[in-house]
């Protein structure tokens, strides 16, 4: 099969990896891809991944290379391109693509989508109201005791979510995403959630419009610094698979998420085909759903696909067929560990350009791989070009196992100003000591 991969991220890269060992495929492009993804060759006749300089949100640029390139299948990584259309533009074309429609990426593009279709199918949520202008919204806020959290409906690129602590910060955090508009159109209209306290895990769910497969749990770390302190940014780090949600726990609350979620799109005539993300907060009273996402966590992506055994190309064409009931996903049972190494200044502003050096030598060790997320080539070497730059990925027999190899890889991998976080994994290894 011919495979073109949308995105360019460090997500797209453990992607292109996995769908690289596939033997159903000879040729695999990247749009636009990176310097890490360009250096993958496929298992089945040893070509090199192919990268094209094509914007993943240049929708008529990727049909046109689609068209040209004969592509048998069409895999989406990130969400800009759900939520602009681009499955609706494939489809109509006669493509095959793996993702959501842009309507049923609305889970992802509309808080307040998502917020009322949770309440009309008990899907456990947050107490929450949604408002289209700042005075009611302010009241719901002051009624709310203790905390609240003020999201702007639409995308804002991760970050119209404010989270309040009193009564004065909601009033100002209303004002800033619905008067002052900081977060553009997304702001136009918001939801405002009660504060709720707990461990926050990420889920997934392999969904093919009837059936949905849940993976197992794994957890981000959104902070920037050490101890979950620092601004919040795309993601530092993650594990799989978290302590915090296992076996029957993990299957009761899959259940009590997907069994309403696939009722209600089945009433709403919704044919969800992708990965369906829930974040979750797990508090005293079980799982609730904070926000829904419609395509891979990054770098969740990263730990997931180390451990998925299944071949991915048969996995996201079932879900595109609609044939995924008689699949069964299975798992290595080693840990996996992803540690994020990013540009100096990350979140905010950072220098691009810097040289990496070390990659060849984490490259030797065993069980571990460096995805690349903002990486290019220049003069025939590989140097920084995004913020989150490097997902440092290793297994391990257990997690702590996991994460020695993922820190001893980082320790190889230089660049100016590199920054990453020291403790990724070390939540789930003081609430539950593994063996060693
Ligand atoms: P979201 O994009 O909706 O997941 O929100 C971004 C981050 O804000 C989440 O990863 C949580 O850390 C935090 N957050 C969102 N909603 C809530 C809530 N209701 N209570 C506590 N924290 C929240």
């Amino acid at each position: 099969m011919r495979i073109l991969l949308v995105g360019s991220g460090g997500r797209e890269h453990a992607l292109a990896w996995k769908l690289a060992q596939s033997a159903h495929v000879e040729r695999l492009i990247c749009a636009p891809g990176n310097a890490g993804i360009a250096a993958e060759r496929l298992a089945r006749n040893s070509r090199l991944v192919e990268c094209a300089a094509v914007a993943a949100e240049d929708l008529p640029g990727l049909l046109a290379l689609a068209r040209e390139q004969r592509i048998d299948l069409t895999v989406v990584g990130p969400d800009n391109p759900l939520s602009l259309g681009i499955v609706d533009l494939f489809e109509a074309s006669g493509l095959r693509i793996f993702g959501p429609s842009s309507s049923a990426a609305r889970f992802e593009s509309s808080k307040i989508f998502s917020q009322r279709f949770m309440e009309k199918y008990g899907i456990p949520t947050a107490v929450a109201g949604t408002f289209d202008e700042p005075v009611a919204a302010k009241r719901f806020a002051a009624s709310l005791s203790g905390g609240c959290v003020v999201k702007a409906d639409g995308l804002a690129l991760g970050k119209g979510v404010l989270v309040c602590a009193s009564r004065a910060e909601a009033e100002r955090a209303v004002d800033r995403i619905m008067v002052d508009r900081q977060f553009g159109p997304a702001g136009s209209r918001i939801v405002v959630q009660e504060f709720l306290e707990g461990v926050e895990l990420s889920l997934h769910a392999l969904c093919d419009g009837r059936v949905a497969l849940p993976f197992p749990a794994s957890q981000d770390h959104k902070r920037a610094l050490e101890g979950d302190r620092g601004p919040n940014t795309g993601g530092m780090g993650t594990y799989c698979p978290a302590p915090f949600l296992e076996g029957a726990a993990l299957e009761e609350a899959m259940r009590r998420i997907l069994e309403p979620f696939l009722r209600g799109c089945a009433a709403e005539g919704i044919d969800y085909r992708g990965i369906l993300y829930p974040g979750v907060m797990l508090t005293a009273s079980g799982p609730r759903v904070l926000e829904f996402n419609a395509r891979f966590g990054d770098p969740e992506a990263q730990v997931y696909l180390t451990r998925l055994q299944n071949d991915l190309v048969e996995l996201l064409d079932a879900s595109v067929s609609g044939t995924l009931e008689r699949t069964v996903l299975t798992w290595s049972p080693l840990a996996s560990v992803c540690v994020v190494m990013a540009s100096g200044g990350y979140p905010g502003s950072y220098p691009r350009g810097k040289v990496i050096s070390g990659l060849d030598a984490a490259a030797t060790l065993p069980d571990t791989k460096v995805f690349h997320a903002g990486t290019a080539l220049s003069d025939g070497e590989i140097v920084t070009s995004g913020g989150r730059v490097l997902g440092v990925t290793a297994l391990g027999r257990d997690l702590r196992a996991a994460q020695s190899a993922a820190y001893a890889a980082v320790e190889r991998i230089h660049f100016e100003g590199a920054q990453y976080r020291r403790d990724i994994g070390n939540r789930a290894l003081g609430a539950r000591p593994t063996a060693t």
